[in-house]
């Protein structure tokens, strides 16, 4: 069995909370807009039987793919500047809780909490 042991410091997970919050507000927002232009393309897809509607999903799909792509490969650990999941983990690095390259935590174990200091 590996030894599993985490880094705890403040200052990565300060600077991984500023990460997520600034790509929320860039790539969050695309991929939020193309997974609700995906299920109503989807809808029109399935009450209008439209070719049209078939290859703007197909688009729309593959935007969204690259977009995860593009998202896996911009957001790093702040510490040792890789991607936090491996290679093998589906989605995004954003509901990681620590980095599988230098195992430090990019959210507290001990909650989101800033008072309680262990
Ligand atoms: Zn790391």
């Amino acid at each position: 069995m590996k030894n599993f042991r985490a880094i705890h410091d403040q200052k990565i997970i300060d600077a991984w909370a500023a990460q997520i919050s600034r790509r929320n507000k860039g790539i969050g927002k695309a991929q939020l807009f193309l997974i609700i232009t995906l299920a109503l393309l989807g809808l029109w897809i399935y009450f209008g039987h439209s070719l049209i509607a078939v290859f703007l999903f197909i688009g729309v799909f593959t935007s969204f793919v690259i977009s995860q792509l593009v998202d896996r490969a911009t957001l790093l650990c702040p510490n040792c500047h890789e991607s936090p999941i491996s290679a093998m983990q589906h989605g995004t690095a954003e509901d990681t809780d620590f980095c599988v390259h230098c195992y430090y935590w990019l959210k507290s174990p001990y909650g989101n909490s800033r008072d309680t200091q262990v």
